[in-house]
């Protein structure tokens, strides 16, 4: 397939200057973008279209060799190699980065004047368990780069123009003598841009963005669980030269709560229940994130034993049934008796035959084993 024209791509007059270059690209790009258009195959390779036409016309040194040879100009693949040496091209291509800053125009040179998308940010949010579970939208303060509004993230006073370098005259690039070579480096002065700010913003002081912390909304969707991420689609930094701005991740923890234990989608707490209750059998109240509910306890409940609550656990955020509440009874030994309770279980401690193995099948058995455990050792 034959390639566009670049100026034709971008839909602006051979003539535009860096602005208009610009302000034309941004717009395709945003339309094209592959976030905006998952799966399409056809904005995407105009996407690529759209970057690659940006990339060279705002290169004044590929611009001009664009302007004067065509694709065949900027191509290294194509064989034409352009410009600067043809030779230069091959050499670079074979000592890869060694020689590519010093012989330039090689293709190594990364252009500083091509999009670059800006950083991605990441905000750590502590929500508390209910929170989770429910559902709720929290503001966030966050500080962020934004392309400054005064020049449009140009740097250049509005009215003002940039001015071709002086240095290098607009090619980004200086051709030095070393020994033998002519190299060609970037340009001190204005690092490979080939543009000099004459009157740099108010606004910005010539860096194209500036410091703003914003105010943003977020929903947090019900279930969420610590180490998921909400990604807020261009909240991140500014882009460089026109590239699209990055992406914001709200990182999510959940503060550990005073009753519930949560793993996953299910949830565990530990009820205490007192000996009789735990003996006789009893109904208790057990807390769940929607309120109390009854919890049967048959008679004859050991310590530690787990009782599972369907259903009153977490709905998972990526969907399914919820999870179960665990409760794990722990039977409490009981403090500050009065010396007629005490004599009470005195007497109910008589009352029990002698053995342990008919009321307390679990000491009695621990017993035989100890006894077990040191006749064997008998030699
Ligand atoms: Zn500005
Ligand atoms: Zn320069």
């Amino acid at each position: 397939m034959s390639k566009r024209d670049y100026y034709e791509v971008l839909g602006i007059e051979r003539g535009a200057d860096q602005k208009e270059i610009k302000k034309a690209y941004r717009r395709l790009a945003q339309k094209y973008h592959p976030d905006r258009n998952p799966d399409d195959d056809t904005s995407a390779e105009k996407f690529r279209e759209v970057s690659e036409a940006y990339e060279v016309l705002t290169d004044s040194e590929k611009r001009a060799a664009y302007d004067q040879f065509g694709h065949a100009g900027v191509d290294g693949q194509a064989g034409g190699g352009g410009f600067g040496g043809a030779g230069a091209g091959g050499f670079s291509d074979i000592f890869g980065d060694v020689f590519g800053d010093i012989f330039g125009g090689g293709g190594a040179r990364r252009n500083p004047n091509a999009p670059q998308r800006g950083s991605d940010l990441r905000y750590n949010l502590e929500l508390d368990l209910e929170s989770a579970v429910a559902g709720t939208s929290v503001d966030i303060r966050v500080p962020r780069h934004i392309e400054c509004e005064r020049c449009d993230g140009d740097g250049a006073e509005p009215g003002s123009s940039k001015e071709t370098c002086p240095t290098c005259n607009g090619m980004g690039q200086v051709r030095m003598q070393q020994g033998f070579f002519a190299v060609q480096q970037t340009c001190p002065t204005c690092h490979g841009s080939g543009q000099h700010i004459k009157v740099p913003c108010h606004k910005c002081n010539g860096e194209g963005r500036e410091r703003e912390t914003r105010t943003l909304s977020v929903k947090i969707p019900a279930g969420v669980d610590t180490g998921d991420r909400i990604r807020l689609n261009a909240e991140g930094e500014a882009g460089i030269n026109g590239g699209p701005p990055g992406d914001l991740y709200v990182q999510v923890a959940i503060k550990p709560h005073h009753i519930f234990e949560r793993e996953g989608r299910h949830l565990q707490c530990e009820v205490p229940i007192n000996f009789v209750d735990a003996t006789l059998g009893g109904e208790l109240e057990v807390p769940t994130l929607d309120g109390r509910v009854k919890l049967k306890i048959p008679p004859e409940t050991q310590t530690g034993k787990m009782f599972r609550l369907k259903g009153k656990g977490v709905k998972p955020v990526r969907g399914g049934p919820a999870g179960d509440l665990l409760c794990r009874v722990v039977v409490e030994t009981p403090v500050k008796l009065s010396e007629e309770q005490k004599d009470l279980l005195r007497t109910f401690q008589d009352s029990l035959d002698g053995s342990n193995s008919h009321h307390s099948p679990k000491k009695s058995n621990f017993f035989d084993g100890v006894k077990k455990f040191f006749e064997d050792m008998k030699p």
